[in-house]
């Protein structure tokens, strides 16, 4: 079968299209025939290094697709089940080997692709509203890269769950999606002060929650746009990684909250996965949530994905198709 593999960390030129083996499934394990493997910021982490990994892995972190085989014990799937996961190495190939309690099943009225773009962002904006920061009616969120893919379905769930929304982005289009997503404002932070802007928009006050997944370049502003006791959830590094941070700046600015959470830690067990997981495939079906398909590539051009990806070209989610 076909792969994408990083036998050595760089730039795009590092992802190596191969033939490897067909995987056969161990003890508890699924093999899933990938009908889409979702492309996620984390895959440009693991390729360049900044997540260490012990190479040479299969890059891609997410996909959907068909069982074709399964181990030894397992009983809760079997062949031809449509079924979805997130969180194992591997996604990024024709045929991929998942543990069968990562792998959740997909209902009738779900897509197989729309599934795979729905795992790992997702999930994400379930857990950054539903459990990081528990979003309400009397809350405003400030949401960074807000046309992104993370971006997109955080500002549905936070209008789902009542919350005022500042977004920011760095063009027009990407606004106008934003805005046709639910966003009350879109701050063009590329043109723009944001943080003034968010003061601004809230009459002095500050913002609730930040949600900033776009890290360095960001991080002072984030901060200083928050109200006293707002909380400021750092999640990602867009633009490179936040530097240390002294614990009296939170003091400094009224008390603040800082967390740095990730979803493997909001999905560890089967329970939460499987809630998070439901949760989304009904606001699909219920029409509440659109996931937002940006563009569509062959297995082969991974590399062309995420150098669009890492461009900020993109809006919404991108697929590989093996
Ligand atoms: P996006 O689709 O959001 O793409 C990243 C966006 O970040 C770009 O489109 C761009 O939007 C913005 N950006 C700002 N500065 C830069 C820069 N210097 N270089 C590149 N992009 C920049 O990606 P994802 O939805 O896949 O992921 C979003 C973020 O969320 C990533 O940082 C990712 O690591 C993080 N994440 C974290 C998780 C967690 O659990 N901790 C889980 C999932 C994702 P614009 O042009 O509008 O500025």
């Amino acid at each position: 079968m076909k792969a994408i593999r990083i036998h050595k960390t760089g730039g795009p030129e590092v992802l190596a299209y191969e033939d490897v083996p067909t995987p056969e499934p161990g003890p508890n394990e699924a093999v899933v025939k990938i009908e889409a493997a979702g492309v996620n910021f984390i895959d440009i982490y693991f390729r360049t290094g900044l997540y260490p990994a012990e190479l040479p892995i299969t890059n891609g972190q997410e996909g959907a697709g068909t069982v074709s085989a399964v181990g030894a014990d397992v009983s809760t799937l079997q062949e031809g089940d449509r079924v979805a996961y997130t969180g194992v190495h591997g996604s990024y190939a024709e045929y991929a080997t998942v543990a069968a309690d990562r792998l959740v099943k997909i209902p009738d009225s779900i897509a197989t692709k729309t599934a795979a773009a729905a795992m790992l962002q997702g999930m994400t904006a379930h857990y950054l509203t539903r459990s990081t920061f528990t979003l309400g009616p009397d809350h405003t969120a400030l949401i960074h890269a807000c046309a992104g893919g993370v971006g997109l379905l955080l500002i549905e769930m936070a209008k789902k769950f009542g919350a005022r929304v500042i977004g920011t982005c760095s063009t027009s289009e990407k606004a106008a999606k934003a805005k046709a997503a639910g966003a009350d404002e879109v701050i063009l932070y590329t043109e723009q002060d944001f943080q003034a802007e968010c003061r601004r928009l809230t009459g002095g006050q500050g913002v609730d929650v930040v949600y900033d997944s776009v890290g360095q370049s960001t991080w002072d502003g984030s901060l200083d746009s928050l109200k006293p006791r707002g909380m400021m959830v750092t999640f990602g590094n867009a633009s490179g990684p936040v530097p240390p941070l002294a614990p009296l700046e939170l003091t400094k600015r009224g008390s603040l909250f800082l967390t740095r959470p990730s979803l493997f830690a909001y999905i560890s067990n089967r329970e939460d996965l499987m809630w998070r997981a439901s949760e989304i495939f009904r606001w699909i079906e219920d029409g509440d949530l659109n996931i937002h398909v940006g563009g569509e590539f062959a297995l082969s051009e991974a590399g062309e994905a995420q150098s669009q990806l890492a461009g900020r070209k993109t809006m919404g989610k991108l697929l590989l198709i093996p």
